[in-house]
């Protein structure tokens, strides 16, 4: 008889935002949890530094990790709040202006550095006493048997769960050890993203301006700094990305329209490749996907890590019920209602991003004023622009009681 050298509930692969969220989730419920993690992530920094990942967190993510415990943690260390969202054509003038106050809220979201969701994630979930962390720990193999799911680790060592959720990304090694597939496409596209000082003030807003090749967001960050995501074709994002900065800042500064005031960079510059991707089964016996490992969308509204935080709190609120119930936390019946529950919300959302694509950047040449007079009805029409602004914010569709300020445990 194999002998395992952590024995658990579940075991979530993977401690980015989603795993962490779902593990301490899971640990604050009382159900033993173990998050393994191959890459220790960054948990101490110098005050004047700013993570090159920034993630805007929705109200339905915040009102989760507030209801969690851990948001007061994030807060502390730094959250820049957005009250207003400006998107606009470069070329044709036609713009979209969201303002939270419209639907009754204060502000639209949460500009938050990866580094620090993952920090307060982190230093919650060592506090649990129901959970483990264990890292580095990469998993190298995955066997189901009848009596659970054997996860064996790089180090030799393994672990042996009743479920295992893959929270390990988009390239999901786990997802694949599990024979499971994914579906979708490459953009050709990829994001350059990197923190600049602003010679004026953000106002609280987010900003997205629509150029030939594609979207510029500025996301504040603190005061006078701001995040871009600046997409655009692979070999333009390239040479943005070997070009001296002298020559970078100027380009951004015509591609802003002068938006901030003067730019300067504040750190490295760096790209990721755009795709869309989605694994039309969302689990397999007792290995279940959450996150990036069921579905990588365009980061055009910022949505991936929202989503992957609903597919959390959704997960974890049924693995709670049917313990309490005394059915299996991996049973059939749970798996699929979870597969039910979230995979028409990632779907919808990742197809309008994808209509958003091919609406807003590969729209056909000659056509541009097109989208600019689309834009402009939008704005104009309080009820759909509404629709639009409560999706923005994430409270929309059947969520997770966690959304609502509601445990689930
Ligand atoms: C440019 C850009 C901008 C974006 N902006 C936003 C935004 O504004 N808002 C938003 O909501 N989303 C945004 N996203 C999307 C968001 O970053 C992702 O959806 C989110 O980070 C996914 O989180 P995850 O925890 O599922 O996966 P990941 O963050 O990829 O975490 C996976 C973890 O698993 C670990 N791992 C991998 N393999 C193994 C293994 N074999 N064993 C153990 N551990 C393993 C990795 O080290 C990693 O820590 C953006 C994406 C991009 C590219």
């Amino acid at each position: 008889m194999s002998r395992h050298s952590e024995v658990c509930d579940v075991a979530v692969v993977g401690g980015g935002m989603v795993g962490a969220t779902l593990a301490c989730i899971l640990a604050r419920a009382g159900i033993r949890t173990v998050l393994l993690e191959g890459r220790p992530p960054v948990r101490e920094w110098s005050e004047n530094t700013t993570d090159l990942r920034v993630s805007a967190l929705t109200m339905a993510s915040r009102t989760v990790l507030d209801t969690l415990g851990v948001w007061p943690s994030i807060a502390a260390r730094r959250a820049e709040a957005y009250r207003f969202m400006k998107v606009w054509d470069g070329d044709f003038g036609g713009q979209l202006f969201f303002d939270g106050a419209d639907i009754g809220h204060d502000v639209l979201g949460y500009i938050v550095e990866n580094r620090v969701s993952v920090a307060a994630l982190w230093d919650f979930l060592e506090n649990l006493s129901d959970a483990r962390l264990l890292c580095p720990a990469r998993v190298a193999g995955l066997e189901s048997a009848e009596d659970g799911c054997t996860l064996s680790l790089e180090d030799g060592n393994s672990v042996l769960a009743g479920l295992v959720v893959a929270a390990d990304g988009g390239e999901s090694a786990v997802r694949s050890m599990a024979g499971m597939n994914v579906k979708g496409w490459g953009y050709r596209q990829a994001a350059l993203v990197a923190t600049v000082e602003t010679g004026e003030s953000h106002n609280e807003t987010a900003y997205q301006r629509f150029l030939p090749q594609g979207p510029l967001a500025f996301l504040p960050v603190g005061k006078n700094l701001s995040s871009i995501v600046w997409t655009s074709d692979t070999d333009t994002t390239r040479g943005y990305l070997e070009m001296p900065e002298s020559r970078f800042i100027e380009e951004l500064e015509h591609a802003s329209a002068g938006l901030l005031g003067s730019l300067a960079l504040a750190g490295k510059r760096a790209s990721f490749p755009l795709k869309l991707q989605y694994a039309p089964d969302y689990f397999r016996e007792r290995v279940v996907l959450v996150g990036d490992s069921a579905h990588t969308v365009h980061p055009l509204a910022g949505q991936g890590a929202n989503l992957g935080i609903l597919d959390a709190a959704a997960l974890a609120e049924l693995v709670v019920a049917a313990r309490a119930s005394g059915r299996p936390i991996s049973g059939a019946s749970t798996l699929r209602r979870y597969e039910r529950w979230r995979k028409g919300d990632n779907m919808a959302m990742m197809m309008s991003m994808d209509l958003l694509d091919r609406f807003f950047v590969r729209f056909p040449q000659g056509f541009g004023h097109l989208r600019s007079i689309g834009m402009n009805v939008i704005d104009k029409t309080g009820p759909l622009k509404n629709f639009f602004n409560r999706y923005a914010i994430g409270l929309r569709g059947d969520l997770p009681a966690l959304a609502y300020g509601k445990a689930c445990w």
